[in-house]
């Protein structure tokens, strides 16, 4: 299965990067085995000092497509849930301004968090995200808040990678993230109730 993650896609997110806002979504991927597996605590990597947490609303393809039409975008999905895109951001920072590419700081084992899946309505509506650290809310927001809807996202991604079931697609970041460190524990909610859980060591 593909992790396809999209950056940039609420406003205050990139200007909190000092990043601009993008006219096309900006896309990447991480690898398979940056899947934590459930149930395991996050453990921070030693070549890094500055992890950060980014929840995320993601969804799950439920069949192959490639050049999808906006229009018929939704029908690909299946499921929805919270996950955590980890960041090594003082490696992401050192690579961007090198020109070169995230993926090092991105798609390293175990970088990739999912929630508990649950069906996602038949017609598209708002979600609400939000994640608690230490049982403090730190991050929240709503894919109202999105440049670019699911439809277009799923669209432009499918331009470039056909798309197959199971695939999973993470949409972006609202405001707010920040470093975790050892002892932390994190909590993911999707629409008010919690579907991610997990430990930091
Ligand atoms: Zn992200």
């Amino acid at each position: 299965m593909k992790i396809i993650c999209i950056g940039r896609n609420y406003r205050a997110h990139a200007e909190e990067l000092g990043n601009a806002v993008p006219e096309e979504p900006v896309v990447f991927c991480k690898p398979d085995s940056a899947l934590l597996p459930p149930r395991n605590p996050f453990v921070i990597p030693p070549w890094t000092s500055d992890v950060h947490h980014e929840i995320e609303w993601v969804v799950r393809i439920s069949k192959v497509g490639k050049y999808i039409e906006p229009r018929f975008a939704y029908s690909y999905l299946d499921a929805m849930t919270v996950g955590l895109d980890f960041t090594a951001r003082d490696l992401q920072t050192q690579l961007k301004n090198k020109g070169l590419p995230w993926e090092r700081a991105k798609g390293f084992d175990g970088s990739a968090v999912l929630g508990s899946w649950v069906p996602i309505p038949s017609e598209p509506a708002d979600h609400v995200i939000r994640l608690e650290k230490n049982g403090v809310a730190v991050q929240q927001g709503s894919t109202a808040d999105f440049l670019h809807s699911v439809e277009n996202l799923i669209a432009f991604v499918s331009q470039h990678f056909t798309l197959k079931k199971g695939d999973v697609l993470f949409t972006g970041t609202p405001a707010g993230v920040g470093p975790v460190a050892p002892g932390d524990r994190l909590e993911g909610f999707l629409n008010g109730e919690s579907r991610l859980r997990l430990n930091v060591r």
